[in-house]
């Protein structure tokens, strides 16, 4: 993509003067471009702020397969190249920018950005969540080439192939459980000797055929070049290191919301994701969430597109309220 965001440095507030927005939507992601298309096309002239990640996450995968109307699948920065374009045919505007604080204490809310502060009538939340990530040599340029984030996403890729998966809470045995569909052995490594997912979940897994434990132990290296070929462990007891030789590595010790803008103003649950009732609104009105933000659950393009769609078409609602 054509764009370059390097040399940006916050500016104070209303530096280049304060710009009146309609709708302004965070997040330039599945959700964010989805709910620019519905805004757009109700002629609510929309401004996106791509922060720093444009597309989002999806756009850092080699391969959707599971988006519909996409038969032979789509590369996920090219899907949310063509999001982009459908919401700027029909008058969407994305700024290359980032909201850096906000005030949402009243209406019109403000948004302070590295380049401008908007004057915002409503405000759609869809800035995501991140994936934590080990921190370990060869995670990062392995990443779409035998680690992964995403069971759903990238399970299928697995057929018959021994992964390993990293965790001990619900979504690591969720998901290893999830992946024993397709591969060949799920060994899940986990750095403590008892499992903190719920018991029924804990029983499924340890009396699923496909699944082994390593217990007490740590990845400290993700070993391969063009593919993933082992990961390096430390038994965190005995100190001891060993290489165990997979074809993948799913990664599942937490998922980060990325709120921390919103603190003290906007209402989350403890892990941080934005609460909203069924119609995207939070407990400030006029201001709505959508996507990985307010979605600690199915994390999915398809998912967050949809929220994107409704949070719009909610906001449209709202302003026309507004005016009688
Ligand atoms: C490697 C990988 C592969 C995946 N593969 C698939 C797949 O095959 N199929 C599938 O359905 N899902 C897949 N997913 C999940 C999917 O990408 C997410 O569910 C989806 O992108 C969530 O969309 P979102 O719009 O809610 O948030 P995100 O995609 O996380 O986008 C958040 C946006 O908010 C912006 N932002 C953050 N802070 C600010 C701020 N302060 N100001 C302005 N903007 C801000 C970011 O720059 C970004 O543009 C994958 C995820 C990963 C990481």
């Amino acid at each position: 993509m054509d764009f370059n965001l390097s040399g940006l440095t916050p500016g104070p507030a209303g530096e280049s003067g304060e710009i009146p927005v309609k709708v302004l939507i965070l997040g330039s992601g599945p959700a964010g471009l989805s709910a620019a298309l519905y805004a757009a096309r109700a002629d609510l002239n929309p401004v996106v702020l791509s922060g720093m990640e444009l597309g989002g996450q999806v756009s850092l995968t080699y391969a959707v397969e599971n988006y519909p109307g996409f038969p032979e699948g789509v590369g996920g920065t090219e899907l949310v190249e063509l999001f982009q374009k459908q919401a700027e045919r029909f008058g969407a505007k994305v700024e290359f920018d980032t909201a850096v604080e906000v005030d949402l204490s009243r209406r019109p809310f403000r948004v302070r950005t590295y380049n401008a502060t908007y004057l915002v009538e409503t405000l759609i939340v869809t800035t995501g969540a991140t994936a934590r990530h080990l921190n370990v040599p060869g995670e990062v340029e392995l990443t779409g080439r035998g680690v992964s984030y995403c069971a759903t996403c990238d399970g299928w890729f697995f057929k018959d192939k021994d992964v390993v998966v990293v965790g001990g809470g619900d979504s690591a045995l969720e998901e290893g459980i999830f992946i024993t569909r397709y591969a060949r052995s799920v060994t899940i490594v986990h750095r403590r000797d008892t499992l903190r997912a719920g018991v029924i979940l804990a029983r499924r897994a340890e009396t699923n055929p496909k699944i082994k434990f390593i217990w007490n132990s740590a990845v400290t290296e993700i070993i391969g070049n063009e593919a993933v070929r082992a990961v390096r462990l430390k038994d965190l007891v005995s100190g001891e290191e060993c290489d165990q030789p997979t074809d993948g590595i799913f990664i599942f010790i937490g998922h980060t919301p990325n709120t921390q803008l919103f603190k003290g103003q906007l209402e989350m649950d403890s892990l941080g994701f934005l609460v909203t009732d069924n119609l995207t609104r939070t407990n400030v009105e006029g201001v709505f969430a959508a996507g990985e933000a307010a979605d600690p659950h199915f994390r999915q393009v398809v998912t967050s597109a949809g929220m994107g769609a409704a949070a719009a078409m909610q906001a449209g609602r709202f302003l026309d309220e507004m005016s009688g």
